[in-house]
Formats: C-alpha cells, structure tokens, sequence
C-alpha cells in the first residue's frame, strides 16, 4: 500500500492537527500555514485525490458538512472563499480531495499562492 499523504495521517489520527469540526464523513481543520486570518481545510475521510474524481453524493454531502463548517467559523453573514486546487496547474499541494475556507478579512488576492 502507498505511503499515507499527509491529510491521510491526519484522518487516521497518526498526525495532530486544529480540529474544527469532524463528521462520519468529514474533517475540517485549520491550515497549518494560513493565507487568511480564518484558513480552515475540509477533507473527506475517504481517499479521493481531487475534484476531478467527485461523485454527485460525496459532492452534495461536502457541501453540506463545509455549510456546516462556516457557521461554526461565523462566516456566513460577513462572507468567505472556497476553494479547491486541482493538479499541477491547480498548484495542488496534497492529493487528497480538500476544500480551503478562507475568511476574516476582505480577501483581495486572486490566486492562493
Ligand atoms: P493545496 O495546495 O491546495 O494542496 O493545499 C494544501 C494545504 O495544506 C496548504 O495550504 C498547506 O498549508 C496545508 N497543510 C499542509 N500540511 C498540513 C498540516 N499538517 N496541517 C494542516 N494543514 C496542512
């Protein structure tokens, strides 16, 4: 078997990280090298490498759990940015499926990196 990336150690509890909110299903911690005052990640627990592999019902059970997420953060009102980096062009660090929830200040670069 693969060695574990980094998001899977951290689901298996091999690797310590700022929990925010953890489901069944999903995880949802702080980055560790934040971009924004709030940077929160939101990982499935199942091993998916990106978007691009997505089904229709992890989709709309992310959501709903990273819906979740944001009002446990207090964002929804002021407002926040969701993203998720595919591949190389991506500039997609970890391939393990994750969505970044950025926030707690007016978000004026276009690009993560
Ligand atoms: P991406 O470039 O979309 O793959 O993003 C990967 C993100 O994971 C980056 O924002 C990193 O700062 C973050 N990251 C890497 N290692 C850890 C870790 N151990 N705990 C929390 N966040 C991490």
């Amino acid at each position: 078997m693969a060695e574990k990336n980094v998001f899977e150690k951290i689901i298996a509890g091999e690797l310590p990280c700022k929990k925010v909110l953890e489901s069944p299903d999903f995880l949802a911690f702080e980055d560790i090298n934040p971009k924004a005052p709030v940077h929160v990640l939101v990982v499935p627990k199942v091993s998916i490498k990106d978007f691009n592999a997505i089904t229709p019902k992890l989709s709309s059970d992310i959501n709903a759990f990273i819906l979740e997420v944001v009002q446990a953060l207090g964002l929804e009102q002021k407002g926040y940015r969701l993203v998720t980096n595919v591949g190389n062009d991506g500039g997609q660090e970890v391939p393990h499926l994750h969505f970044h929830i950025l926030g707690g200040a007016k978000l004026t670069w276009p690009k993560l990196h």
